[in-house]
C-alpha cells in the first residue's frame, strides 16, 4: 500500500495543476452560523475564510457540483480525530472518488490522510483494507498521519507523511458540540448522560441521546434512532407509566466499498457487569468484510426502514 510520503510529488504535471481551480469542501452538517467550532479547528490547519472557493458543502449544496465538475487532478480526504459522526463515512467517502475517478477515467489521485492506525469501526477494518489495497492505482491511504497545516495560497496541505499539493481538498472535522451545555453545566463538550436511560447525570430533567450525549456508542443517526426510543422508555417511566426494560441501543452500517457493493457491521449493546461487578455496557458486534452486491441491497432496505420509521412513509 503506498503511503502519502512516497505519493507526494504526485504525477500531474504543475502546469494542469494551476490550471485547475482548487477545491476545498469542509463536509459536515453544521449550518453557517453554527460553524465556528468547525472554523475554529480549521484555524489550527489552515485559514477557511481565506481560502478561495471554499464552501460548507451542506450550506449551499454543492459539493456534488464540484465533484461532478472535477476533471482530474490530485484530490486529498481525511479521515477526524474521532469522535465524529459516523465513523466509516470518510473510508466510504474516499472509496467511492476512486471508483468515481475509476468510472470516468479521470487522470486524478486520492490522497486519505488518518490520524488513525487503521480504518474503523474495528469490525470493517479488513474490509475497508482490503477495498483500498485494490484501489491502489488511485487510492493512497496514510494511516498514523495527522494533518499539519493547509496553505490555500499555493494549494498545499502539510502532514505527517510530507507535503501534498491538492486540486480538491475535503475535510472532515471531528465532532463539536454546542456551548450551552457546557454553560448549563450539563458536562464538557459532550454531555454527561446515564448510558442505560440517556437521563443527564447533573440535571434529571434533561435526557439527551445522539451526537451531543457522551455514551460509548456510535454517533450515527440509526443510534441515535434507536437511543431514542429507549430514553423515551424511561421518560414515561418518569411520569408514572408501567414501561418494561427497553434494554442497550444496536447499530447496523452497510459502508460502501464500491458503486456496486458493501460490506457490513453491527454491534449491540446490553448493560451488565464489569469483572469488579461495576455496571458496564456490553458491546457484542458483527461484521462481514466480504463487499457484494447483496449488502447493497441489504443497506437500501435499512435506509428505507428508517425513514419509515422516522417519517411513517
Ligand atoms: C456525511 C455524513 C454521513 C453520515 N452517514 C450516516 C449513515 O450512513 N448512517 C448513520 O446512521 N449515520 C450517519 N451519519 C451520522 C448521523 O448523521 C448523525 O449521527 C445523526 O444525525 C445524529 O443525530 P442528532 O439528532 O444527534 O444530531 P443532528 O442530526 O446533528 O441534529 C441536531 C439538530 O440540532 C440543530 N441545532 C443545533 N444547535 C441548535 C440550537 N442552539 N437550537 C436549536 N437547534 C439546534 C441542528 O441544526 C440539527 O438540525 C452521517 C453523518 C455525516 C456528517
Amino acid at each position: 500500500m503506498s503511503t502519502v510520503q512516497n505519493e507526494v510529488s504526485g504525477r500531474l504535471n504543475a502546469r494542469n495543476r494551476l490550471r485547475r481551480r482548487q477545491r476545498i469542501v469542509p463536509v459536515q452538517s453544521i449550518p453557517a452560523p453554527k460553524a465556528e467550532p468547525f472554523k475554529q479547528w480549521l484555524a489550527k490547519v489552515g485559514n477557511y475564510s481565506e481560502i478561495p472557493n471554499s464552501s460548507n458543502s451542506c450550506d449551499d449544496n454543492i459539493a456534488g457540483e464540484w465533484i461532478a465538475a472535477f476533471k482530474g487532478g490530485t484530490v486529498v480526504v481525511n479521515a477526524p480525530a474521532g469522535p465524529y459522526k459516523c465513523p466509516p463515512g470518510p473510508y466510504e467517502y474516499a472509496l467511492l472518488w476512486a471508483a468515481h475517478i475509476k468510472k470516468n477515467k479521470l487522470k486524478a489521485k486520492v490522497h486519505m490522510v488518518d490520524p488513525g492506525a487503521k480504518p474503523v469501526p474495528p469490525g470493517v477494518a479488513v474490509g475497508f483494507l482490503k477495498a483500498i489495497e485494490a484501489n491502489k492505482d488511485v487510492l493512497a491511504y496514510a494511516p498514523n498521519t495527522n494533518i499539519l497545516n493547509v496553505s490555500a495560497k499555493d494549494s498545499m496541505i502539510e502532514t505527517e507523511a510530507g507535503k501534498i499539493k491538492y486540486d480538491f481538498l475535503s475535510i472532515i472535522p471531528p465532532n463539536k458540540t454546542m456551548g450551552f451545555i457546557k454553560e448549563a453545566g450539563l458536562g464538557d463538550p459532550f454531555i454527561a448522560v446515564d448510558p442505560v436511560t440517556f437521563r443527564s447525570k447533573a440535571d434529571e430533567r434533561v435526557f439527551a441521546l445522539g451526537d451531543n450525549a457522551a455514551t460509548p456508542y456510535s454517533k450515527s443517526a440509526y443510534t441515535a434512532a434507536q437511543s431514542a426510543k429507549i430514553a423515551g422508555a424511561f421518560i414515561a417511566r418518569a411520569m408514572g407509566a408501567k414501561v418494561g426494560d427497553p434494554g442497550g441501543p444496536h447499530n447496523i452500517c452497510y459502508p460502501l466499498v464500491s458503486m456496486d457493493s458493501a460490506i457490513m457491521v453491527r454491534a449491540d449493546w446490553s448493560h451488565g457487569k464489569d469483572k469488579d461487578g461495576k455496571p458496564a455496557v456490553i458491546t457484542k458486534g458483527a461484521s462481514d468484510n466480504d463487499a457484494k452486491a447483496q449488502l447493497l441491497m441489504l443497506r437500501r432496505e435499512w435506509e428505507k426502514g428508517l425513514l419509515r420509521e422516522m417519517f411513517g412513509a
